[in-house]
Parts: C-alpha cells; structure tokens; sequence
C-alpha cells in the first residue's frame, strides 16, 4: 500500500516514517517526493476540518490514497489557544521563535500551565474518508527549555516528565506525541486491513 502524506513540513514527514512498522506494507511518500509544491489551504477553524481540507485538496488533485495530518497546542487559560492558529499564532510569516514568545507573554502571572498538543489526521483511502485523533497533556514552562524538536516543544513540559519536548530525546517524544497517537490508530485501522 502507498500513501501521499499531505504536508510541506519536514519534521512532521520524520516523525511519521519513524513510526511505520516494517511489518506493515505500507509506503509512505512526502508531497516533495512525488515533485508537489503547493502550499495546501487550510482555512477551516477545527483542527479535524483543516485535516480534511488538506486530505481532500491532494486527493482530489491526484486521485490516490493520501492522508494528512493538522495539529497544535491548546492552553487552558487561554481558552485553548492558539489551537488552529498554532503556526501562525504571533503572524503570517510562521516564526515559531515568535510564536513562543507570545505564548510565553501571555501566560505571565497564570498560575494554570495545563496545556495539550492535539492532532487529527484524514486518510482518504480508496475514496473513503477516517479520522484519526491523538492528545498529549502537560503544561506550559516559564521559559525556553532545550532547543531540539520544534514549533512549542521547547516550551512544552509532558505530564509526567521534568524535562520539554525541546530536551527528551526525539525518541522519547515521538513514542508519546499526540501525532504518533493518532498515526498508532490510522496504522492500527490499515493493520486490520491488510490481515
Ligand atoms: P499545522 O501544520 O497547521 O498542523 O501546524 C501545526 C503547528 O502546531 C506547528 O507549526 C507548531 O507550531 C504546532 N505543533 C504541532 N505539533 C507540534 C509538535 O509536535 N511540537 C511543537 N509544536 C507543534
């Protein structure tokens, strides 16, 4: 089986390769594999309905099986925010420095740091369209920690850890990321597929 992965963002194309079970015949190729440029339209205000833009605009361009993935950070004190608007919380031009800062101001003085990363992903396979979810809980630093991952991560503590995305090894991230939860479900759906 071969999937398109709707997405221009490198890091999210590792995080998802890394995961793929050798067992699974499953192949699984970047937009800039296969020579596709675009900048997708997400213009939707649920993470669920950017996924399904992004899985439905490849599809319908290529007509083959495609999946995509929309994810971002939702803040408790901030009624959930920046949530959709995650890459382009502090702009237009994505600067996650930017992004990180205006978290990091916001939250000044807000004792109530809950926070969680949330991701869906729509595969369109064989034309028929599934969502898949995945959350990881935890709280916003007081500052910067670490410098590794991107987006949030280094102001991103998981719940159970002392240490931010942007300082637990990318192993340890990506075996409990609210991306590798809901791949886990999609490669758990194709697995019954192919048994
Ligand atoms: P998307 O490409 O519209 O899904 O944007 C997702 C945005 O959410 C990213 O640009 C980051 O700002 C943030 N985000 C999503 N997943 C992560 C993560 O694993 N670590 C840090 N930030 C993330």
């Amino acid at each position: 089986m071969e999937l398109i992965f709707a997405t221009g963002n490198q890091n999210k194309v590792k995080a998802v390769l890394a995961m793929v079970p050798a067992s699974l015949d499953l192949t699984i190729k970047s937009m800039g594999e296969i020579g596709i440029t675009d900048d997708i339209p997400e213009t939707q205000n649920t993470f669920s309905g950017n996924a399904l833009q992004k899985s439905m605009y490849l599809y319908e361009k290529l007509n083959v099986d495609v999946f995509s993935e929309d994810s971002g950070l939702e803040i408790e004190a901030l009624n959930n925010e920046p949530g959709v608007y995650s890459a382009r919380y502090a702009g237009e031009d994505k600067n996650h420095e930017a992004n990180m800062d205006l978290v990091l101001k916001k939250m000044q003085g807000i004792e109530n740091r809950k926070a969680r990363f949330r991701a869906t992903i729509s595969l369109i396979l064989n034309g028929k369209e599934k969502r898949f979810e995945g959350f990881v809980n935890g709280k916003i630093a007081h500052e910067r920690k670490g410098t590794g991952g991107f987006g949030y991560d280094p102001i991103f503590i998981p719940d159970g850890f002392l240490y931010s995305f942007g300082q637990l090894p990318s192993e340890v991230k990506y075996g409990m990321s609210h991306r590798s939860r809901a791949l886990e479900k999609m490669i758990d759906y194709l697995v019954t597929l192919q048994t």
